[in-house]
């Protein structure tokens, strides 16, 4: 929760001290310039964030347990990074909650469906604060009435049991955003953190695309192998979204997407949304990180998790912390490679590490004060801020009306669909 200026000032000196006080004050007031010049922007064009994991910590807090009003959104949470007050401060005026399912959850249609219900269950418990997002013009409605507007995400096509059906009872119920899958390989999509089985997608992965574009939900790509997010591309209908991942090019974690698939956003008209996961942050973690990974960058193989990052800080030194500054390397590169049209924020605040200056989500203004100083425009922000997001929400709504019109349902499950 450290409010630290990023700006340290210069060490005090007796030899000059009106020239340190001066350099000082000037570097303080740049810093102050640049952050006031960010509240302003996200005031204007409040933060939509692409990913943040609350209502999974809302599940597995010791005590709430899953019960939104125990858990008391309303006051601040140190040893967590997300609820109300530092949602205001951090300028939120948008939000895809993750409605996760492990995949190795017993019961994984069950599980996603009691994440959706806990999502409905903040918006019931705070209708003062947030405002039931279902379109991209809920947007606009909740700014003006001070609201954040509330999406809801799927991450985790486990909870479909190989099926379609539940794609529309998950619309139904209001999401409006899919990540295709998680950290592991699942029968009709490769994940990018297991082994390929799907040549990316299969036959019933495409139907799942397909149906996600009649419905007009946004298919996300965060977490999907390389393979996947080419084959996903060149059949969609409507926009994508990676809700969460970074540029591998600066970080080689798999979990980020290549430059190939970037410039591919511009065509298909989709975005990229920066996560503040370390690990796919920066470079240095992920190559201290790599000992205790398995090919695909997932944690951990040892069955002592903790005496194995022992022996990797005994042999390597303490592990590298990501920063705020690396954040805006990754949004520079991802600007970059996919243009600003299609670059947005995505933190994955999931109540565990962040990186340093990016602590919870009340530090999103810095991170924009630190893009202000590298001499991105307002306009640019803005779009990094939400309009990029709210076009690509939009288009997909336009492109699944205009389905509907002429697509009956997809049906069936995994089996009816032979062939890959
Ligand atoms: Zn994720």
């Amino acid at each position: 929760m450290a409010k630290a200026s990023r700006v340290s000032s210069p060490s005090p000196s007796t030899e000059r001290p009106d020239l340190n006080d001066e350099t000082a004050s000037r570097s303080a007031a740049r810093s102050d310039n640049a952050l006031a010049a960010a509240r302003a922007i996200l005031k204007r064009a409040p933060l939509f964030d692409g990913h943040n994991d609350l209502p999974w910590v809302i599940r597995i807090d010791k005590t709430a347990r899953g019960d939104v009003v125990a858990y008391g959104l309303d006051h601040v949470h140190k040893s967590a990074d997300t609820d109300i007050p530092r949602l205001r401060e951090g300028m939120v005026g948008a939000q895809f909650w993750a409605a996760f399912q492990p995949t190795k959850a017993s019961h994984p249609a069950v599980t996603a469906l009691e994440q959706i219900d806990l999502i409905r269950r903040i918006e019931e418990a705070h209708p003062q604060v947030f405002l039931p997002a279902r379109r991209a013009s809920d947007y606009a409605r909740a700014k003006a009435l001070g609201k954040i507007a509330s999406f809801i995400a799927v991450e985790g096509g486990v909870g479909l049991e190989n099926s379609l059906g539940p794609l529309r009872i998950w619309h139904a119920a209001g999401v409006r955003l899919m990540t295709l899958c998680h950290n592991e390989t699942l029968d009709w999509v490769d994940s990018a953190t297991d082994a390929p089985r799907n040549g990316g997608i299969n036959a019933f992965g495409r139907a799942v695309i397909s149906e996600l574009n009649r419905l007009g939900i946004v298919i996300d790509l965060a977490h999907v192998s390389h393979e996947a997010m080419r084959r996903v591309v060149d059949v969609t209908e409507a926009p994508v979204a990676l809700s969460h991942s970074n540029a591998y090019s600066l970080c080689d974690h798999p979990r980020n997407a290549p430059d190939d698939v970037l410039g591919r956003l511009k065509e298909n008209g989709g975005l990229v949304m920066a996560t503040f996961v370390p690990g796919f942050v920066s470079q240095p973690l992920r190559d201290w990180l790599r000992g205790s990974r398995d090919a695909y960058g997932k944690a951990p193989l040892a069955a002592d998790p903790k005496a194995q990052f022992a022996e990797i800080e005994a042999k390597h030194g303490t592990a590298p912390k990501a920063s705020l500054e690396q954040v805006a390397d990754h949004i520079e590169r991802l600007v970059e490679a996919a243009g600003v049209d299609h670059v947005g924020v995505g933190s994955d605040y999931f109540g565990g590490a962040s990186p340093v200056g990016l602590e919870d989500v009340s530090r999103f203004p810095h991170l924009f004060a630190e893009l202000v100083r590298r001499g991105f425009s307002d306009r640019d922000l803005e779009k990094i801020s939400s309009s990029n997001a709210l076009r690509v929400l939009r288009k997909v709504e336009k492109v699944g009306k205009s389905l509907r019109k002429t697509k009956a349902p997809a049906i069936g499950r995994l089996e009816d669909y032979p062939g890959g």
